[in-house]
């Protein structure tokens, strides 16, 4: 079997997976959409292509038993250019027995090297019918791939994108930094201005251990609604803020490439205004919702439970920081290191 991988920002191919969905639930982006992973499928589900890369050649999609390739399961292959939406397979969960699966999609190109996709489900015939879907659909894949970053190393090592927001803070950010530290780990740190100017210094470790900084505006406020000067203000500000408090520890050649909305709230001017500002807006995959302090476990568990390869994890080490979100990510660190899993920074 080929083993070779070559990642490119353009996706191959794009799936719907709709499980007894309305029309339209599920929003449809670079990756794979499904129910929030965890959640039980059941009844007859459709996976559907909606567009392919011009060097496109063939698709097939397997089901892998508690992500195992190694028990995967065919469930169809194809080598023509789906139309919109075109349904690829139903996939009847009766057929299966409960437990987690990943669905992986491999797109072969023309030059005969593949790209793979991967989605966590959960099937879960003897479970309770999922409520109203509407709110649940999330994209669970290949945000990474949509920025242009690998999903797996070249030796094939799943990579996870953890990005810690809302900080400095002078009590988590050093903790973590030394977390990560220990487990040869990078990551991304979304500021706020207003919180690198009241912890400067909390921000040095970050710049001096090469994590990369980037942008969660000024003021925290949401940037839903709000005017170009306004946007490019909170932008900015953040950007002088964070120059001033380390820009002697930054490469020369650094520019600020991510910006993350508050709250995650994006409205149609939001992706031109700042790209216009060279940036590029970054959402997350899993959200353990740390802020809310559910226990150190909880969040570890939810983020290991639902980690794959090129997953953007959302932590806080500002706002709602807390002692469990660093407690949780020095056993999150631990299990998906085991797993094989390698830590990396947006960029
Ligand atoms: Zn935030």
């Amino acid at each position: 079997m080929r083993r070779r991988t070559l990642w490119r920002s353009l996706i191959g191919l794009v799936l719907l997976l709709a499980s007894n969905l309305p029309a339209g639930a599920a929003s449809v982006a670079n990756g794979i959409t499904t129910p929030a992973a965890g959640d039980a499928l059941r009844g007859v589900v459709t996976v559907s292509a909606v567009a392919q890369a011009a060097d496109f050649a063939k698709w097939q999609l397997d089901l892998l038993p508690a992500g195992d390739a190694d028990q995967a399961i065919f469930l169809a292959v194809g080598e023509t250019v789906a139309p919109t939406a075109s349904p690829l397979v139903n996939l009847d969960s009766a057929r299966y027995a409960d437990g987690p699966y990943t669905l992986r999609l491999r797109v072969v190109r023309s030059d005969g090297n593949y790209d793979e996709h991967f989605s966590p489900i959960t099937i879960g015939n003897t479970a309770p019918a999922p409520v109203a879907a509407t709110t649940r659909a999330r994209l669970v894949s290949n945000r990474a791939a949509a920025l242009g970053l690998a999903t797996r190393t070249a030796a094939g090592q799943p990579i996870l994108y953890l990005t810690i927001d809302d900080g400095p803070s002078p009590t988590y950010t050093p903790q973590i930094v030394e977390l990560l530290e220990r487990y040869d780990a990078k990551a991304t740190f979304f500021v706020i201005g207003q919180h690198v100017r009241r912890a400067p210094a909390a921000l040095r470790p970050v710049a001096e251990a090469g994590h990369v900084i980037a942008n969660h505006t000024l003021s925290h406020r949401s940037l839903v609604g709000r005017s170009r000067e306004a946007f490019a203000e909170e932008v900015q500000g953040a950007e002088e803020l964070v120059r001033s408090a380390v820009g002697d520890l930054l490469p020369a050649s650094f520019s600020f490439a991510y910006l993350r909305p508050p709250g995650g709230g994006v409205d149609a001017n939001t992706g031109p205004f700042a790209a216009a500002l060279g940036y590029q807006v970054v959402g997350w995959d899993i959200d353990p919702k740390d802020w809310r302090r559910p226990g150190a476990a909880a969040i570890s568990a939810r983020v290991i439970q639902d980690a794959f390869p090129g997953a953007i994890v959302l932590l806080h080490d500002g706002g709602g920081g807390s002692q469990q979100t660093v407690d949780a990510l020095e056993t999150i660190l631990e299990e998906l290191s085991s797993q094989g899993y390698v830590f990396r920074a947006l960029r």
